[in-house]
């Protein structure tokens, strides 16, 4: 008997569960990667650090399923790896192999479950099964539900739900090596299409510290564990190195959910208040792709749908100076170059610029939300429909429209130092601390003798922050019944 395992966002090769059933239930497994065109057709840059991440964790896993399957005494194993249609490569490759069957891990975006659907068809005219399984997450779907047998839509009790069924039997590793004898060797030598050949060029991705595939998870984690206890103290504090930095190896599976969440869990049964804190951000990314997996309007509209009647501005130049990082508000111009420059943002900055798209600039979050996911190299979009959703205060279990944040405020609070800052915007470097969170509140003579000139080396601001909260309490008061 004969599978074949379709390898899509879990590029890794230990704790896989398509990869651990395949093995256990069929007698020879090929293992196929496609660099799908229908979604890198569409991608906007040919300098895609994600393109590249993809492209090199492809690279690593191909040869750790061949060190796997000669470990196991088979020898030219590998990762078969084509590009073009994925949906049309898959059932070609299904059919010219004589397999009995596809399997894969599940995906909940709306297009991809699509895609798998027509792929699970397609399939069956051909006598060949499709199956797939959970992995990305711990707890999917309807595994998580009120006790009225309905999805949550809060996320404190559905945390208290979650952490209750999360126990070992969630966790156990898949012991994918135990059946690795099952490998198939490929049938010829693959040699694998280099980054041009898929149309992309090389970017900045290697003078990051973004490792990719199984080996740079590994790195990242070995460096997170021993900060692990104090997450919940630097976590907010982009300055600092608070937070884990795995978010990319997740969003590619390079690294298994089950094994991260086993590591946290376990020292926070032991009462470590960091790894309880960095325990809930998992649960926040089930939460989100639980939601979109019940909810999946929340792509293209709001949650709640009451928050569809909110009138958006067009404001193209304020829209033109956010993407630019030129609002004359330090923190928010540091972030959005974060983001062009390394393609990852803070959380807490992602929070701050957001909710000034939205509520200082009055922009509709859809906008930001695509600007995310083009630059964010761990874009998901549960995650980042959710944040940007939350920030608007459209979501589900949302900041409540009327909180504002305060961008100068923020930043005080966040950087105090401004350490942050003087990385991203060096043109403020000689501001004195209290003032680098707001250079419009200093002097010209002040600001002179610190090297800038407003309007010429920084901007101005934007938006006055008071006027524009105004003008957002207005914008949403006809929800003043939510209050
Ligand atoms: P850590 O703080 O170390 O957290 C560990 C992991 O928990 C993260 O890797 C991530 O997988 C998960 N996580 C943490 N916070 C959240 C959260 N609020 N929601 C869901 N999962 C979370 N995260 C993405 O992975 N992709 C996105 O596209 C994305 N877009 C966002 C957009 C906005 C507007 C906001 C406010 C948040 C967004 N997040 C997104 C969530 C969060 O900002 C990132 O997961 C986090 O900054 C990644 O850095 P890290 O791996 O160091 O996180």
């Amino acid at each position: 008997s004969c599978a074949l395992v379709w390898l899509r966002r879990d590029l890794r090769c230990d704790d896989h569960a398509a990869l651990y059933h395949a093995l256990r239930r069929f007698e020879r497994v090929y293992c196929a990667f496609v660099f799908d065109t229908d979604i890198l057709d569409a991608l906007p840059r040919k300098q895609d650090r994600r393109v590249e991440f993809i492209h090199a964790s492809v690279l690593q896993l191909h040869g750790a399923l061949q060190a796997l399957s000669a470990s196991a005494g088979v020898p030219g194993g590998g990762l078969i790896v084509r590009h073009g249609s994925a949906a049309q490569c898959i059932v070609q490759l299904a059919r010219s192999l004589g397999v009995q069957e596809v399997l894969t891990n599940r995906d909940y975006e709306p297009e991809a479950i699509a895609r798998d659907q027509r792929v699970a068809q397609d399939l069956s005219g051909l006598g060949i099964a499709f199956s797939d399984y959970k992995d990305q997450v711990l707890l999917d779907r309807d595994e998580v539900l009120t006790q009225q047998g309905q999805p949550y839509s809060v996320f404190t009790p559905y945390k208290r739900a979650w952490l209750q069924k999360l126990d070992a039997f969630q966790l156990k590793p898949y012991p994918v090596a135990l059946y690795a004898r099952h490998l198939a060797p490929i049938p010829v030598e693959e040699r694998l299409p280099a980054l041009e050949q898929l149309g992309f060029e090389r970017t900045n991705l290697q003078a990051l510290p973004m490792p990719a595939g199984m080996d740079g998870a590994q790195q990242l984690l070995q460096d997170f564990l021993p900060r692990m206890h104090a997450y919940q103290e630097a976590r907010d504090f982009p300055g600092r190195k608070g937070v884990s930095y795995l978010s990319v190896h997740l969003r590619f599976g390079t690294v298994s959910i089950r094994a991260l969440a086993g590591l946290a869990l376990q020292r926070a049964v032991q009462g470590d208040e960091g790894a309880q804190t960095w325990l809930s951000e998992l649960a926040w990314r089930d939460f989100y792709f639980m939601i979109l997996w019940h909810h999946p309007h929340v792509v293209t509209q709001s949650f709640r749908p009451e928050y569809e009647r909110v009138l958006w501005d067009d404001a193209p130049q304020l829209w033109q100076a956010w993407c630019e990082a030129r609002t004359g508000y330090p923190l928010v111009d540091a972030a959005m170059r974060q983001l062009h420059q390394t393609g990852y943002m803070h959380n807490r900055l992602r929070m701050v610029v957001a909710s000034f798209l939205t509520k200082d600039l009055g922009i509709d979050w859809r906008r930001g939300e695509r600007h995310f996911a083009e630059h964010l190299n761990d874009y998901d979009l549960s995650a980042n429909n959710g944040g940007w959703q939350w920030a608007a205060s459209t979501g589900c279990d949302a900041q409540p429209w009327f909180r504002i944040f305060n961008p100068v405020t923020q930043s005080q609070r966040f950087d105090p130092d401004g350490r942050f800052i003087r990385r991203y915007v060096p043109e403020l470097a000689r501001l004195p601390d209290k003032h680098i969170h707001f250079p419009a509140g200093m002097k010209p003579l002040e600001l002179q003798a610190c090297g800038v000139q407003l309007g010429v080396d920084y901007p101005h601001p934007v938006v006055d922050h008071a006027s524009a909260r105004q003008r957002t309490l207005m914008r949403f008061h006809f929800l003043q019944s939510d209050r």
